[in-house]
């Protein structure tokens, strides 16, 4: 069966406001309502056909897509957003319902029954798990659908039945003076369903509280504060309710050796002052091994080495970043008798050759005879 345009559904343009959308929508659903077309298979269906145009078209970036590539565009999981984790699926029913019903009736409407309560959850990663993605069991404190009643919180055989003292409405009207005042009805706090004999597992809840044991996929290249979504795996809702998300926020411990800073790593590496003079080459770490980087001769102390691709793969995409090599000179410690007296002889060689071994210190001296001069 072919779908009616979703602009045609709502009988507004395709430069209808939002506002406009709203307004469209709103008239549909009242008219519509199975609330007030008990058993009316025709109201149902134009119920669920106006919702769903209203749920894609007051999504910009549903209404975009839907405006590009018309039903296509919006339909199935993978339409867009994808990337696994995310994709856009959650706002349920009772989400839409309570936006558009909540401000007609002033905010004391019934709605559906509330969704599940998102849940936030710290990961602490290796820079190597972050950095090569790795999937993680993390337990996770929550709600859980009663699995004796089913989520309906009634006992075994029996459902909740539509509320006495409401009708079912969620909302009792009182006289106030000259006033009818509409409120949340007492009995049945808004749902407009009762348990009679309430569920012994859950008391009449819906849901228990437990601690599950998840299985995180983390993909390569996170950092700290990237989030990444799992749909529907937040709080079990309750009486039924469709179930909150469940955001995983990584945190990367510090590391011994790597410092990162966005797709770059940076590492320190000792050089004896032999080989800063002379020339060689050093082992230098990157998260795949060791590999060989050559010196040059006269290295300074501090200089650094770009080893270009040897970062991390952004989770984003794009090319590797690079890992940054400071290498530091190191001074000698313990020397023997024969190694100082051969120090020596070096130092009186050098003294013999100028001040044309030493550049740096030689403009620093310099420097700071201007300073005095300047005084
Ligand atoms: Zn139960
Ligand atoms: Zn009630």
């Amino acid at each position: 069966m072919s779908k009616r345009d979703y602009y045609e559904v709502l009988g507004v343009g395709k430069d209808a406001s939002q506002q406009d959308l709203k307004k469209a929508y709103r008239r549909l659903a009242m008219k519509y309502h199975p609330d007030r077309n008990p058993d009316d298979q025709e109201a149902v269906a134009k119920f669920k056909e106006a919702k769903e145009a209203y749920e894609v078209l007051s999504d910009e970036q549903k209404r975009a897509a839907y405006d590009q590539f018309g039903h296509a565009g919006v339909n199935g999981q993978g339409g867009f957003g994808g990337g696994g984790a995310g994709g856009f699926g959650g706002g349920g029913f009772g989400d839409i319902f309570g936006d558009i019903f909540g401000d007609i009736f002033g905010g004391g409407g019934r709605r559906g029954p509330a969704r599940g309560a998102d849940l936030r959850y710290t990961l602490e990663l290796t820079l190597e798990q972050a950095v090569r993605g790795c999937e993680e069991k993390i337990r996770v404190p929550s709600w859980d659908t009663c699995e004796v009643c089913d989520g309906s919180g009634a006992q075994a055989g029996e459902q909740p039945v539509t509320c006495p003292t409401c009708n079912g409405m969620g909302q009792v009207r009182m006289q106030q003076g000259f006033f009818t005042v509409q409120q949340a009805c007492p009995t049945c706090h808004g749902e407009g369903k009762v348990v009679e004999n309430p569920c012994g597992h859950c008391g009449g809840q819906g849901r228990v509280q437990t601690t599950r044991t998840l299985s995180v996929k983390i993909p390569a290249g996170v950092d700290t504060g990237d989030r990444i979504r799992l749909a529907g795996k937040g709080e079990a809702g309750m009486n039924g309710a469709p179930p909150g998300d469940l955001y995983v926020q990584v945190a990367v411990r510090e590391h011994d050796i790597f410092k990162r800073d966005g797709e770059n790593l940076h590492v320190e590496v000792p050089l004896s002052f032999v080989d800063a003079a002379l020339g060689g080459e050093l082992d230098v770490p990157t998260l795949n091994g060791q590999v060989k980087l050559k010196v040059p001769p006269e290295t300074q102390t501090g200089k650094l080495f770009r080893l270009r691709g040897k970062g991390v793969t952004p989770v984003r995409g794009g090319p590797p970043g690079d890992l940054l090599c400071k290498v530091v000179v190191e001074t000698p410690v313990k020397l023997s008798g024969d190694q100082k007296d051969l120090l020596r002889q070096f130092q009186d060689s050098l003294e013999k050759g100028g001040e044309r071994h030493n550049p740096r210190r030689t403009s620093w001296f310099e420097g700071v005879k201007r300073f005095f001069e300047g005084l």
